[in-house]
């Protein structure tokens, strides 16, 4: 068994590794780290959960030189939910070396993020756009940075953001080491890995291991007029150190939380109507461990990885199969047990069946101190926007021109969310998403696209009412 001492770090940073308390390396920071610190490029297929953000972090901070008052390491993520999470788990391991991490992301006054990086900032930790931005204010100066990581690059594809990627790139040294990291690997990203990387080690891990075969899964089945009982039962047998409880909508998410609440738990909701800033704070709050319970819909909880939450209550049957594995995979991350209990209404038993056939395995009844053996489930790759190619024989796709955008800060998992629940169609029947300043993109079955269009007009986005309609040929 590999010791992170194995890895070639150095006290400080496995001192750092105690503080966290990570034992032993994921198979990604195994693979990632060594060359890493060879100073060779590294490309990682590889997911949240992996454990990936420690697997670049740890050789950077390693090299990080803490007395000199310069950007020495550059991280680019594509939206801001995980700029603010890549930021503090970086922070946690960098504290030890006393560098210090400056987050930038769009959404939140820029002078703050000016005078942070004035004061300092050894290694930035910023969306694509903002980076771009204070680029050109000349508030971020990156001649001395030696480390450029990209995380999530298929996400920064599907959110049409390579161009100012490879923007950034051409203005940091040509002697800087380059990692990307990426859950698919679709052509663009291997071309922009060819013309900006420099000979890399590639390295893969499958998320299998690591993700939802260590969930007990267990299914509750429960009249709607008893749902919420049967939660304060749940919560009270199974005792929980953390739980996120999924809701189908919104407004369920905050009627639910606000039932919680009155009953004396110590809960918050997390949803696409609050605020950003609101939404930051619940966040912050739950992953510093103050919120036990976390009452959420998919859209807002989506990237949230939070290796302590043990349990996730799908108080609402999933929209799809594919859901159901990414909602329970936020539980049991690296090595560690978690618990997965879905209510079903009567009606709702056909859901259940289609779950069941997806992940290979009966789901079994739950009751108090129930235990079963988790079963190996593999998370497919996130597959929001995927590109495809429309194959001669396969289904035809019409394009869908959606008003609202980035600016109404619209993205691709809530556009994909919106189609899946107004129109009833799978994840898999929307394709080609690009998310533009004001205006979105969508492909559907051409075969149900008007339908599918009139079912999405005047749905709300993220507060936005979206107008669809079919684009001319
Ligand atoms: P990531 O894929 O980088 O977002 O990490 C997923 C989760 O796993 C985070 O909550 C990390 O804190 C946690 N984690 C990362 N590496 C390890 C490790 N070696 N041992 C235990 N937990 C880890």
């Amino acid at each position: 068994m590999t010791a992170f001492a194995d890895l070639g770090l150095t006290s400080c940073t496995l001192e750092a590794l105690r503080d966290v308390g990570y034992e032993k390396p994921s198979p990604i920071q195994e693979q990632a780290i060594p060359p890493m610190l060879e100073g060779k490029d590294v490309i990682g297929q590889a997911q949240t959960g992996s454990g990936k953000t420690a697997a670049f972090a740890l050789p950077i901070i390693e090299y990080v030189d803490p007395t000199e008052p310069e950007v020495q390491a550059l991280v680019l993520t594509p939206t801001r939910e995980l700029c603010i999470q890549v930021t503090q788990a970086v922070r946690a391991y960098a504290q030890r070396k006393g560098a210090d991490v400056v987050a930038v992301f769009g959404g939140a006054p820029i002078r703050t993020q000016q005078a942070q990086l004035k004061a300092g900032g050894h290694i930035v930790v910023g969306t694509v756009g903002r980076v771009l931005d204070l680029i050109s204010r000349r508030s971020l100066v990156l001649h001395s940075c030696r480390f450029v990581v990209l995380d999530e690059a298929d996400e920064m594809l599907d959110l049409g953001f390579l161009e100012d990627v490879e923007k950034i790139l051409n203005m940091t040294p040509n002697s800087r080491q380059t990692a990307l990291f990426s859950a698919t690997m679709p052509p663009p990203i291997r071309k922009l890995a060819d013309n900006y990387l420099y000979d890399p080690v590639l390295v893969k891990v499958r998320s299998a291991t690591l993700t939802v075969d260590s969930v007990e899964q267990f299914q509750l089945e429960v009249r709607t007029a008893d749902k919420a009982d049967k939660l304060v039962e749940v919560l009270a047998a199974e005792k929980p150190d953390q739980a996120i409880v999924f809701a189908r909508t919104k407004i369920r998410t905050d009627q639910l939380y606000k039932k919680m609440r009155d009953r004396g738990f110590n809960c918050k909701a997390l949803h696409g109507d609050m605020s950003q800033g609101s939404r930051d704070g619940v966040m912050l709050g739950f992953k510093g461990g103050r919120v036990p319970i976390l009452v959420a819909t998919d859209v807002a909880a989506r990237g949230l990885d939070i290796s302590t939450v043990t349990h996730v209550v799908n108080f609402d049957v999933p929209v799809s199969p594919d859901v159901y594995v990414h909602r329970i995979g936020r539980t049991g991350r690296v090595g560690r047990a978690g618990r997965a209990i879905t209510f079903v209404e009567p009606r709702q038993k056909g859901e259940l069946e289609a779950i069941e056939r997806h992940v290979g395995v009966p789901i079994s009844q739950w009751e108090p101190g129930a235990h079963v053996t988790p079963a190996k489930v593999t998370e497919r790759p996130r597959r929001h926007a995927k590109p495809q190619l429309t194959r001669n024989g396969s289904e035809k796709h019409t394009k869908l021109i959606i008003t609202g955008g980035r600016a109404a800060g619209i993205e691709v998992a809530d556009l994909v969310g919106a189609v899946t629940r107004a129109a009833g169609v799978d994840g898999e029947a929307v394709r080609d998403v690009k998310v533009l300043e004001r205006f979105a993109f969508v492909s559907v079955p051409a075969g149900d696209a008007s339908r599918i269009a009139a079912a999405v007009d005047g749905e709300d986005v993220r507060g936005t009412t979206i107008r669809v309609e079919l684009a001319r040929a």
